[in-house]
């Protein structure tokens, strides 16, 4: 990737409010020593959660609810994670996985970081200009306003008269069009202000935790840069508020709840089945990955289909070898 684009180290921190406090997140040393009003050491935070997890241990930790009260308890499960979730996935945190939950570290350290990645940054201009760079190469042109479901791809998909692997990126349950039902996709609706103070609140990320605010975070962005003064009076914030994806909404983030599991295994099997289509990306995957997940797991793919000797022999055909 760094052949496309030089990154700036950027070790990404959040906050999260609370009745009106604020605090910082993941849940750290210092959420935990400021929630309790107290001065804990590691040890002693330990002992404490280990306490309260114990006293209202409901199951065996697969799913959302019963993973973060393993981890850090009832009252602080109440202040950072019930509000939060209901606004983000309006679903009962039991029938949520485990997963969506335990990519956030819990440390009983005073290290906030958000990632453990020993490697942290952000493209040096910006993502759009990173991604331009990577299309920019003579062998790859790009059709823009082409809907896919709309195009001969399909046809020549079926009756495999391609003769080139196609990675789809769009959501998975879509395109074998909802036979087995529909996934459950969450989406964002972005709120843009421009507000009229240098700095609106002093870091990039500051997260809800309260149920009656109705969104769950607020992005001001000049602060993921820095390292970059940027000399005027005003500042672009921006609130996101989650809802269900319905038809015609870009789907962001899949739910993969109870219900879904059955489904997505049957549309996985479906997509294992097909000879020429590659899924990628998060929707294509239906999994909840991070942008670095994405990348790596877009590389992996890569590698996947240049192994493929079917595509390989195709190849060499073609360039007569
Ligand atoms: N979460 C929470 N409170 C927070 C932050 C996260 O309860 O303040 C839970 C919530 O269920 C959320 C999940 O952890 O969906 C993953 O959060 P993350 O910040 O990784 O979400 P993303 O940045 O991908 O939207």
């Amino acid at each position: 990737m760094t052949g496309f684009t030089d990154f700036f180290p950027y070790e990404h921190r959040a906050f999260t409010r609370h009745r009106g406090v604020t605090y910082p997140l993941p849940i750290n040393l210092q959420t935990i020593n400021q929630f309790f009003g107290m001065s804990l050491s590691p040890e002693q935070a330990r002992k404490l959660i280990e306490n309260q997890a114990a006293s209202s241990r409901t199951g065996s930790a697969g799913n959302l609810r019963d993973r973060a009260i393993a981890e850090i308890g009832e009252p602080l499960y109440e202040a950072f994670i019930e509000g939060y979730t209901a606004k983000k996935w309006q679903m009962d945190p039991k029938r949520l996985p485990a997963s969506t939950i335990s990519r956030l570290p819990v440390r009983l350290t005073f290290d906030s970081r958000y990632f453990n990645d020993v490697h942290q940054g952000l493209p040096a201009s910006d993502y759009a200009s990173w991604l331009q760079r990577i299309a920019s190469h003579p062998f790859i042109d790009i059709s823009l306003g082409t809907d896919f479901f709309r195009s001969s791809l399909r046809t020549h998909i079926a009756d495999r008269s391609l003769n080139v692997p196609v990675v789809y990126t769009g959501p998975l349950d879509k395109y074998f069009d909802f036979e087995l039902g529909q996934l459950g996709w969450r989406t964002l609706d972005f709120e843009f202000q421009r507000v009229a103070q240098p700095d609106f609140q002093g870091t990039a990320v500051m997260n809800e935790a309260d149920i009656d605010v109705p969104y769950t975070r607020t992005i001001e962005f000049r602060h993921f840069r820095p390292d970059h003064e940027v000399p005027v009076a005003e500042s672009i914030i921006d609130r996101e508020f989650s809802r269900s994806a319905e038809q015609g909404d870009e789907p962001y983030y899949p739910i993969n709840s109870a219900d879904d599991r059955d489904r997505l295994s049957g549309y996985r099997a479906r997509a294992e089945s097909l000879q020429d289509v590659y899924f990628g990306g998060r929707l294509g995957t239906c999994k909840y990955l991070d942008m670095h997940m994405a990348i790596a797991s877009a590389l992996t793919l890569v590698e996947r289909i240049a192994n493929d000797r079917s595509w390989v022999a195709v190849a060499n055909e073609e360039a007569g070898v």
